[in-house]
């Protein structure tokens, strides 16, 4: 079940903190690292901060973009040590150690870091469903991305070996399916005059958020597209 789970970092700037990320996650189990636009990678750093798990690096998977690395998976989880004006649910690293053990017995779960100097931008953590904050000193809340890794490794770990986990037995789209069911949605409000597509304000954000929170399944996302569908036959 653990390799269900994948660690995606983005824009990594040292090589050896991918190398450092590798080797904690492989300490704990996980083999599944991917990586959005690495500013350095393969490396020598990398490979030598590693250790016993270049393994990991050899088939650690390079995509161009956010999407590309969540495409498939039903749940995604944006790590961040700030909080944000916008704020999104959150979960600290045992509450997200728990989804993602349970979740990672129905489809992919990806667990996303951001760069070591901006972290995760905005509108990438619209992407995630939850938003994990490693508990840590206010003072000093920013923990060097790959301690971070290993911290929500660790904490998965600890929740597979407990295995107390009911199986989750609901089947949730894809955040592919979501982000298609976002853009019909924006499309039909549109059309009905809800949207001004000059002045949408933050329409949407609060939507995705809504959504984001409710967690449709797939059936019940279904019947949404169909909803969508009925209004947009009903104006043409
Ligand atoms: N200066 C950046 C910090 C980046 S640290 C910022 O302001 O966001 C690099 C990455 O490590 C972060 O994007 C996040 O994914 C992870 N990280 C660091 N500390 C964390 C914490 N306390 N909780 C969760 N993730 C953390």
């Amino acid at each position: 079940m653990l390799s269900n789970i994948r660690i995606v970092m983005i824009n990594t700037f040292h090589p050896g903190n991918i190398g450092a990320a590798a080797r904690a996650m492989k300490n704990m189990g996980l083999s599944e690292l991917v990586l959005v636009e690495p500013r350095l990678f393969p490396d020598p750093e990398a490979s030598s901060r590693a250790a016993s798990a270049t393994d990991l690096l050899d088939n650690a998977r390079i995509v161009s973009s956010l999407s590309e690395a969540i495409a498939d998976c039903p749940l995604v989880i944006g790590a961040s040590a700030r909080s944000r004006s916008f704020p999104w649910p959150m979960l600290d690293a045992e509450q997200c150690a728990t989804k993602a053990v349970a979740e990672s017995a129905q489809g992919p779960v990806a667990i996303v870091f951001g760069r070591e100097r901006m972290g995760l931008h905005n509108d990438e953590l619209m992407q995630c469903h939850f938003h994990v904050a490693i508990p840590s000193n206010p003072d000093s809340p920013v923990l060097n991305v790959s301690s971070a890794i290993q911290v929500i490794c660790y904490e998965i770990w600890k929740t597979q070996l407990s295995n107390e986990n009911e199986p989750e037995t609901l089947e949730y789209p894809t955040q592919q399916q979501m982000e298609n069911f976002y853009q019909h949605l924006e499309q039909t409000l549109e059309q009905v005059g809800f949207l001004i597509p000059q002045h949408p304000g933050k329409t949407m954000t609060k939507l995705r958020r809504l959504f984001n929170r409710t967690r449709p399944e797939t059936m019940e996302l279904n019947m949404l597209r169909g909803i969508l569908s009925a209004i947009g036959r009903d104006k043409t």
